[in-house]
């Protein structure tokens, strides 16, 4: 990444629409927009828009008219200068301002070339704009699927999980510069002057521990609200998956009929509870699972297998059961099989269930017909997916690279607690808590490596 070199890019989603906005970003920027448009030598002003016409292309003729917003250095998003150009949403008309730009360039008269998928931002990073969790709610916020998806990557936007880790990070500078001007003191001619008391230090990172504990714990909700999870229904046929599905979804999606075995292949739905995305798969019944012993004929057989591979993949397994019918040796061997990870058990058709022993006790009666236990089935099915913890602000962590950050700084406090308890020297000690602020530090970017930094960015779309 260069300062020197101006980058632009189309901002707006490929296709056409009613606005498209050309970008540019750089120490040239202002000069590049004035080679496209007519403004009769005039500068563009900081932050208010001017019409102005397009006169890109072979002759220079005036091919659109545009709203041209510049921001001068410092005061822009990536803070260069910045130029946007709002044209009307014609690709050609887009493709042919960015040529015009490029054309500049490549006659040498300036350092300009395409932007790197997310380069605005990272530019916008590297200067100091905004903090590296900032630049990833920006990516968060544009890939939002829900409001609560939104609202969280709007808060981080606004900087709530830094300012959440400014708190334990203030703690750990203070207690090392405490230790650090201790041993200075030291090695004078006081030694022996136990200058920080172990209580006092210990008090201190345990106060560390349990802030950035509490910000671990986060995560459980943070990343389910930002990456959703799969649900697959699997039950015998005729069980009531479909209707279920339909229930949860409270609109018409997959095929309901009262003969066993329709639902052929898998439907995909998409969905939200308190914002978190989920992904239904309704799977075909698992004939295997019947007791007719009919064999399954080949768009069925598909069907079976597509369930399999649903279930696989899934993070949370609904098996369905009929309540008006006795479980089945098979469903109860499946009910097993699930014991191992994330599922539920739902009995269905509690509206005409009849007693039956063998089943799991921990079920959960629901009707699709009536509506009878689908509010408690929502509850649960977030329960088993970990996001009853949601906490009560914005600050979560969202992504596993900032769970891996505060993992570290928390193994690293648990050495320095241990050393201090077992009255090693302060040496020691300081390894320990500057591990934990580097770990701290790589959370909003100060210390992180340029490759997982351009993994960051890479993950973005070009123009932002
Ligand atoms: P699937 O094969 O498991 O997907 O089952 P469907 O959803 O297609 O439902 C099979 C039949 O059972 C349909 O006739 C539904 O109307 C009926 N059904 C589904 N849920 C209930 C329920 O809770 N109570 C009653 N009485 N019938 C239900
Ligand atoms: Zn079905």
């Amino acid at each position: 990444m260069s300062g020197n070199e101006t980058i632009v890019a189309i901002s707006t989603p490929p296709g056409r629409g009613g606005i498209g906005i050309v970008r540019l970003s750089g120490p040239d920027a202002r000069p590049l927009a004035a080679r496209v448009l007519a403004l009769n030598g005039r500068d563009l002003p900081h932050g208010r828009p001017r019409l102005a016409k397009v006169v890109a292309g072979e002759d220079a003729r005036a091919i659109d008219e545009a709203m041209v917003t510049a921001f001068h250095a410092p005061r822009s998003y990536t803070g260069e200068d910045v130029v946007e150009i709002a044209t009307h949403g014609s690709p050609v008309v887009l493709d042919t301002v960015v040529r015009a730009v490029l054309e500049a360039g490549r006659r040498g008269e300036f350092a300009v070339r395409l932007a790197d998928p997310g380069e605005f931002t990272q530019r916008a990073f590297a200067s100091g704009r905004l903090d590296l969790t900032q630049a990833e709610a920006v990516h968060d916020l544009i890939a939002a699927r829900t409001v609560d998806q939104v609202r969280q990557a709007a808060g981080q936007l606004g900087g709530a999980l830094s300012r959440r880790l400014a708190g334990p990070k203030d703690r750990l500078l203070h207690l090392i510069a405490l230790l650090e001007a201790g041993m200075d003191f030291a090695s004078g001619e006081l030694d022996d002057v136990d200058v920080v008391p172990p209580a006092y230090i210990a008090e201190e990172i345990a106060l560390s521990l349990g802030e950035l504990g509490k910000l671990a714990a986060s995560f459980a909700h943070g990343s389910l609200l930002r990456q959703g999870a799969s649900l697959a229904f699997v039950g015998r046929p005729n069980a009531g998956k479909s209707s279920l599905f339909n229930c949860l979804l409270e609109r018409e999606r997959a095929i309901v009929t009262p003969i066993a075995g329709t639902t052929r292949d898998t439907v995909e739905e998409s969905w939200a509870i308190h914002g978190v995305p989920l992904r239904l798969v309704d799977t075909a019944g698992l004939r295997d699972l019947s007791e007719d012993g009919a064999p399954a004929d080949a768009v069925e057989a598909l069907g079976i297998a597509r369930s399999r591979e649903a279930l696989a993949d899934a993070d949370l397994v609904l098996l369905v059961h009929d309540a008006s019918l006795p479980w089945t040796a098979s469903e109860l061997a499946l009910a097993k099989e699930l014991e191992h990870r994330p599922h539920l058990i739902v009995s269905n058709k509690s509206d005409v269930a009849m007693q039956d022993a063998a089943g799991p006790r921990d079920a959960v009666a629901t009707s699709a017909v009536t509506g009878a236990g689908i509010v408690e089935l929502r509850e649960r099915i977030l329960r088993e997916l970990g996001a009853g913890t949601a906490p009560g602000d914005a600050a979560v962590l969202t992504t596993q690279r900032q769970f891996d950050a505060v993992q570290r700084a928390l193994d690293a406090l648990r050495q320095a607690a241990e050393a201090n308890h077992a009255a090693l020297p302060h040496e020691v000690l300081l390894v320990d808590l500057h591990h934990a602020r580097a770990a701290v530090d790589s959370l909003t970017g100060q210390t992180t490596p340029d490759d997982i930094l351009a993994r960051i960015f890479s993950a973005f779309c070009i123009g932002k």
